[in-house]
């Protein structure tokens, strides 16, 4: 291949590289999706046609399918039998039509990365909360910056960058870091959380935090639908 770069340039700070260095890798190639559809690295986890990919309190999971997307139904969190740690998710979900409850009694569900880091799903279209537990929210640690909700009833889009907390031993390196877009509007910058998530409690890390986990979706007991669910698992390589 023709030398498309230089070899007589300055030495970029802190890389092996000089700039526009021609001996560079070329980044690999992924081919997008079109629609919001999975890119060609990602794993699908769900196509809108089953629950293969997931498991649930007895075993199966138990959610309904339908017409493309899978429904909570009263049976228990869903889980994906592969485990993750780095990653991009992509989600779409939609709070029943028909509101019922208010605050978190409305469109309430959630998805966790590792099983442990609840990105609150509610509908939070004019549906007042405490302000850590809304829609896009880190739960019970940090709300979203902005309120991005649609109605109740119109699909919703995730797209969330996770990154696993790092420990050295039992020493804490770096927490979780968490960026989520919200139907496409930052609701979450590179923020770091406190810890695994929980409910009127303060969150922690402990050293024997796992290396991975599943992605899981919460039953709340309502009626929320997910599809077009995507995971590209993110080799250090791609954000360091
Ligand atoms: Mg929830």
């Amino acid at each position: 291949m023709a030398n498309v770069g230089y070899d007589d340039t300055p030495q970029l700070p802190n890389q092996e590289w000089l700039v526009h260095d021609g001996s560079r890798p070329e980044p690999r190639v992924v081919t997008p999706g079109t629609d919001a559809g999975a890119p060609s690295d990602a794993v699908v986890l769900f196509d809108g046609t089953d629950l293969s990919k997931w498991k649930g309190r007895d075993g199966a999971a138990a959610w309904k399918v339908e017409d493309g997307y899978m429904e909570a139904t009263r049976s228990g969190d869903i889980e994906t039998v592969e485990q993750f740690g780095d990653c991009q998710l992509h989600l779409e979900f939609r709070s029943p039509e028909v509101v019922k409850g208010d605050s978190q009694g409305r469109g309430n569900s959630g998805v966790f990365l590792m099983g442990l880091y609840e990105i609150q799903v509610l509908d939070s279209y004019d549906n007042p909360t405490y302000a850590d537990g809304g829609a896009g929210s880190i739960y019970g640690q940090h709300p979203t910056l902005v309120n991005a909700s649609r109605k109740p009833g119109e699909w919703q889009t995730y797209d969330i960058i996770f990154i696993a907390p790092r420990f050295d031993g039992d020493t804490l390196v770096s927490p979780a870091c968490l960026t989520v877009l919200h139907n496409g509007v930052l609701a979450q910058h590179a923020q770091a959380s406190d810890g695994p998530t929980g409910h009127r409690s303060v969150s922690s890390y402990s050293s024997d935090h796992p290396a991975a986990g599943p992605l899981k979706l919460q039953d709340h007991g309502d009626l929320v639908r997910f599809r077009n669910i995507w995971m590209r698992p993110l080799p250090a390589s791609d954000h360091t």
